[in-house]
């Protein structure tokens, strides 16, 4: 079976030379354990973080090891009570075919439900992500005006879609690209929406909302989150989820040059972990299932074929060539 190991640590951009593919032997599950053949699996921008060697919210990757991350499976061994030999299981051992997994770290998924790779975006993490860095850490309300940064991927573009269903006044996205921004309004419903990359965010983030914002979802840090302090009303709030923009820099990269903001407007910026937010879990799953049904939410996965492009794949989420979850397929 092969697997993905760190073999050292990036400066900067991420290289192929970083990484390699290998082989490893596969031994029959230990007591406890199931083996799983992994169908998908997650790249995501977080792991960047987990290639430095620093100390922070999950340990490092270790160099030469496999690297890890969620992914979705089937069963094809089990020496655990309650799994058997073709159950399908969401797990933390991603970035290799074969998962010899602990199975209280496996939750069984229904194929029949959603597709499998589901679990990894629109009905996982960033699922989860979005709708509790919004309706708890944002703290959002009915009539809010709101806007997201990183809007066309996985975790930005069910934000903006979670805010229109629970009524907010105006959703605002900004992404990348002229296709990803057309995106955001035509198939998503967002009400305006802008490309960063066409000027100052600061200046395209003013005219799409001329009355000011009340919640910013920040996936990106940066100019992003400078403007947003500059638009955002009265009492309004921010989610401080990801700072994307910031992931490869070499050298501490400067601060929001107008903080002093927060005082009189008694902004509020809240960071936030998706893993503290599993109680919510239920309800999450119960609520955007029953949008993605109903066809009120839509997503998009960008599914990058083979484990030999697993490199390639996670390269690519940070360059922004995916347009919602960014999945690697084994099947
Ligand atoms: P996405 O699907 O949004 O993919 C990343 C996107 O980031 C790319 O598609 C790209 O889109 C955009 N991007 C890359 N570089 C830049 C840049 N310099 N400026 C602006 N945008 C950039 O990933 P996720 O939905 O998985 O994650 C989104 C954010 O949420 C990330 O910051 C991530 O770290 C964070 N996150 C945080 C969690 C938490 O618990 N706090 C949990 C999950 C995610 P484009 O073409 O638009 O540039």
């Amino acid at each position: 079976s092969r697997e993905w190991h760190l073999v050292a640590r990036p400066h900067g951009w991420p290289e192929a030379e970083d990484f390699a593919l290998r082989e490893a032997a596969v031994a029959a599950p230990a007591e406890g354990r199931i083996l799983v053949r992994n169908k998908y699996f997650s790249v995501d921008p977080y792991m960047r973080g987990r290639m430095n060697d620093v100390k922070s919210y999950t340990p490092p990757f270790k160099l030469d090891h496999p690297m890890d991350g969620g992914a979705v499976g089937e069963v094809i061994a089990s020496n655990a009570e309650g799994f058997a030999v073709g159950d399908h299981v969401l797990h933390g051992l991603g970035w290799r075919e074969i998962a010899h997994v602990p199975a209280q770290h496996a939750v069984k998924v229904d194929p029949d439900l959603a597709p499998l790779s589901a679990y990894l975006g629109v009905l996982g993490m960033t699922g989860l992500t979005a709708y509790a860095g919004l309706f708890e850490v944002a703290s959002f309300k009915e009539g809010d005006a709101v806007f997201v940064s990183g809007a066309a991927g996985a975790v930005g573009s069910q934000v903006g879609q979670l805010a229109k269903l629970k009524g907010a006044s105006r959703v605002i996205g900004s992404a990348g690209s002229d296709e990803k921004v057309k995106l955001l309004v035509e198939e998503y419903g967002f009400d305006a929406a802008f490309n960063y990359k066409n000027g100052p965010v600061r200046d395209q983030l003013k005219e799409a909302a001329p009355d000011g914002i009340d919640v910013y979802f920040d996936n990106v840090g940066g100019d992003h989150l400078e403007a947003a302090i500059g638009a955002l009303n009265v009492h309004g709030r921010a989610t401080i989820c990801g700072m994307i923009a910031q992931y490869n820099a070499t050298e501490p990269t400067p601060g929001p040059r107008n903080m002093a903001l927060i005082i009189g407007k008694r902004l509020r910026l809240q960071g936030m972990l998706v893993g503290d937010h599993a109680d919510l879990q239920p309800k999450f799953v119960q609520e955007v299932a029953g949008w993605l049904a109903s066809g009120e939410l839509k997503y998009q996965e960008t599914v990058v074929e083979g484990i030999e492009k697993g490199y390639d794949a996670f390269v690519g989420l940070l360059r922004g060539e995916n347009t919602g979850k960014m999945i690697v397929s084994l099947v």
